[in-house]
């Protein structure tokens, strides 16, 4: 099991389960010595089964705190946010840049809660995903960017737009100098999926990680944790080591995060 995870979820979000005290005492039980918990950030608009309520965050941070405090003799726990490129939020967005440890961008729609990641299957539409990826590091919103490849759940063909989106996606990540995920999260969980060129899961996609590891692009695993159980269980995580097997992919494995997202803070706009 790896020894560091930034990327865990709580049950505020509507799609976890367990209590906030479960998943720090599942992850201590599995041999992490540092977590992190990084919620699906709330915004103006709620959107229940996707992210907490805006009246929530206050009690995320203030439990994730106390067990910072709590449990700091056994394990190192931060506080962040997964995050959308969203410019109409911008606001809250900029608090919880200013506030938390760490975020990491996970776009789960192209545009604030339209077009979903999900959903798209043309090079259009995947390389506007793109382009919020590289708006979200341009302003410096993101210390990693999580599951790079979701965009690719339902894509048919895994054909040349592909790989020059994840050639675009290497570049973004040389040039901020931004990590990127590794996920090990339900992409993996739920098994292979049927698509027109064959049975893959749903993300990760070995295609992109062909272009991150050819440009030495800095690699994070992130467990995209929803069930403290997921601590105790490496089915999933072997599974998207499955995918990369065979590439010499540039997996960092202490990263200093918090230290990473002081400097991206510094530069926020
Ligand atoms: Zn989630
Ligand atoms: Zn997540």
């Amino acid at each position: 099991m790896i020894k560091t995870n930034w990327h865990t979820h709580t049950k505020r979000c509507g799609h976890a389960v367990g209590e906030d005290e479960e998943y720090v005492l599942a992850a201590i039980q599995g041999g992490l010595k540092t977590l992190g918990f990084s919620d699906h950030a709330a915004y103006r608009i709620p959107y229940p089964p996707e992210r907490m309520d805006i009246s929530e965050t206050t009690g995320y941070f203030s439990s994730i705190r106390s067990l910072k405090e709590k449990y700091k003799d056994q394990i190192d726990i931060y506080l962040g946010m997964e995050v959308e490129y969203y410019p109409e939020q911008w606001d809250v967005l900029s608090e919880y840049r200013r506030n938390l440890d760490y975020l990491i961008l996970g776009q789960h729609n192209v545009f604030f809660d339209r077009v979903s990641a999900y959903s798209i299957n043309d090079p259009d539409t995947l390389n506007r995903y793109v382009d919020m990826l590289e708006a979200a590091c341009e302003h410096h919103l993101c210390d990693y960017i999580a599951h790079p490849d979701v965009a690719l759940y339902r894509y048919q063909k895994l054909d040349g737009s592909v790989r020059e989106c994840a050639e675009r996606i290497a570049d973004i990540s040389l040039k901020y100098n931004m990590p990127l995920e590794l996920n090990t999260g339900s992409g993996v969980h739920y098994g292979m999926h049927r698509y027109e060129d064959g049975m893959r899961y749903a993300y990760p996609t070995r295609i992109f990680f062909e272009e991150f590891a050819r440009k030495k692009c800095p690699i994070i695993i992130g467990l995209d944790v929803h069930d403290p159980k997921r601590f105790l269980d490496d089915t999933d995580l072997n599974r998207a080591l499955s995918v990369i097997s065979g590439l010499d992919c540039n997996i960092l494995e202490d990263y200093d995060l918090p230290e990473a997202a002081k400097k991206n803070k510094a530069l926020f706009y």
